[in-house]
């Protein structure tokens, strides 16, 4: 099946394979990190611990949700128009 610039209708599109730039944010804000990073603010603030331990497994969980639609979406570009679909 040809894909097909939505904006053009150019048959001359390609995978965009460039994601350095996800997996390198995506290392730095691992579940662990978030949750490391939860603690150490809740410490700054006078706040208990285990209150950064549960928001940042939250935010972690929340993260993954997010992620799974990215890893499996994979964008074209046009190479006419560069629209991006
Ligand atoms: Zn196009």
């Amino acid at each position: 099946m040809q894909t097909i610039c939505p904006q053009c209708h150019s048959s001359t599109v390609y995978e965009v394979f460039d994601h350095t730039h996800d997996l390198v944010f995506e290392e730095l804000l691992s579940p662990a990190a978030i949750v490391g990073l939860s603690v150490g603010i809740c410490k700054a603030l006078k706040v208990p611990p285990v209150v950064g331990v549960v928001a940042g497994t939250a935010i972690a969980v929340a993260r993954q949700h997010d992620a799974v639609p990215l890893l499996v979406n994979k964008p074209y570009r046009c190479s006419d128009c560069l629209h991006e679909f």
